[in-house]
């Protein structure tokens, strides 16, 4: 049998932790022959360490045959050690009455050292994803507060606006979501994110050619992906969080485990690609295999797409030289 692999998450007692965690244990993420061993972050607080302690003890009462370990932690300086994977869901919330910089400043602490940790402690090859919002920026800080880790161990979460088009779609041609590929998304984790379908085919055929309706594409489809969160929380009362906790689990399998050639959307520091400037953390469509993720590249880009990413590129810009000073 598999040796067992070390797999961290922060914010651990938190609602989205409260949806993956069961699911990482029973082997959803990285293959039901694959033990894991859990490192849990919380805040360094009674409350959530005590949170935290109710979620491992519902843990224990699975018994899942695949959970080799479970610790819990409050310094991610003890939470990353030789960590493999690392789902950073943790993040400060906006508070009332708190301005945008104060929340990136918020968020910056808590990535800057939660980089640092990594790059001290976590095993060379960690696969990092950040869930916590900005994820985007906050998986930037992460990446350029390890030094000593490549910049393509740094990922965000771009999946969940992936797989909301993809319903979308699905719902509006009538065909199952599994009969969709090719789908991309571009940018920023927010409702600048530009859902992209004119590469996707249903069945085959062209979605673009199918649906055939750019002013659905444009009123209907695009701020619906894009304020689905805002939707959620409006009809729930609260956010989504089985969603989001869903995404983060086809986001590290498909990494760890690869696509077998298919395009999925992860957000990772460019090279340069389609123009986007280097380290900038971006949704980009890609395939993985090996554990490796890859750019699609060589995509057209027509006009009204390059606005669109454009935009999200700005805001990407303006949140990253936001927090420039506190790196
Ligand atoms: P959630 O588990 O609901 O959300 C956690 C983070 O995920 C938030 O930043 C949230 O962003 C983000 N997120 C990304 N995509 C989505 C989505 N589609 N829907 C909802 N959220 C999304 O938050 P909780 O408050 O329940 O739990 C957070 C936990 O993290 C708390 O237990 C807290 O103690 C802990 N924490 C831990 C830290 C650490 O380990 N160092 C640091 C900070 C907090 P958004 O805010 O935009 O909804």
């Amino acid at each position: 049998s598999k040796k067992p692999v070390r797999v961290a998450v922060t914010g651990a007692a938190g609602q989205i932790g409260y949806a993956l965690l069961f699911r990482i244990a029973s082997g959803e993420m990285l293959g039901k022959d694959q033990p894991v061993i859990l490192q849990l972050l919380e805040l360094p607080i009674e409350k959530a360490q005590e949170a935290l302690r109710g979620v491992m003890m519902e843990l224990e009462d699975c018994a899942f045959p695949l959970l080799a370990g479970m610790e819990a932690h409050s310094d991610p300086m003890t939470a990353f050690k030789d960590t493999d994977y690392a789902l950073l869901v943790g993040a400060r919330p906006r508070g009332p009455g708190m301005e945008r910089a104060d929340l990136l400043a918020a968020n910056a602490q808590i990535f800057t050292a939660q980089g640092k940790a990594l790059n001290a402690v976590a095993s060379r090859d960690v696969k990092v994803l950040v869930v916590g919002n900005p994820a985007n920026t906050n998986a930037y800080i992460a990446m350029k507060s390890a030094p000593d880790l490549k910049p393509g161990n740094f990922t965000a979460m771009l999946r969940l606006d992936h797989n909301r088009a993809a319903s979308q779609i699905a719902a509006k041609t009538g065909k199952p979501v599994s009969a969709i590929k090719k789908l991309a998304v571009w940018g920023n984790h927010s409702p600048t994110m530009y859902a992209d379908y004119r590469f996707a085919t249903i069945d085959g055929a062209s979605v673009k050619e199918t649906i055939n309706d750019q002013v659905w594409n444009q009123d209907v489809f695009l701020p619906t992906v894009g304020k689905r969160g805002a939707a959620i929380i409006a009809a729930r009362g609260v956010s989504s969080a089985a969603s989001a906790a869903n995404a983060a689990i086809d986001h590290m399998r498909d990494w760890a485990l690869g696509t077998n050639g298919e395009w999925v959307t992860m957000g990772v520091p460019s090279n340069g690609e389609y123009g986007i400037p280097k380290d900038v953390m971006f949704g980009f469509p890609v395939t993985c295999a090996n554990g490796e993720y890859k750019i699609v590249e060589g995509l057209p880009i027509d006009e009204f797409s390059q606005a669109c990413i454009d935009k999200t590129l700005a805001e990407l810009i303006g949140e990253r030289d936001g927090v420039q000073h506190l790196l």
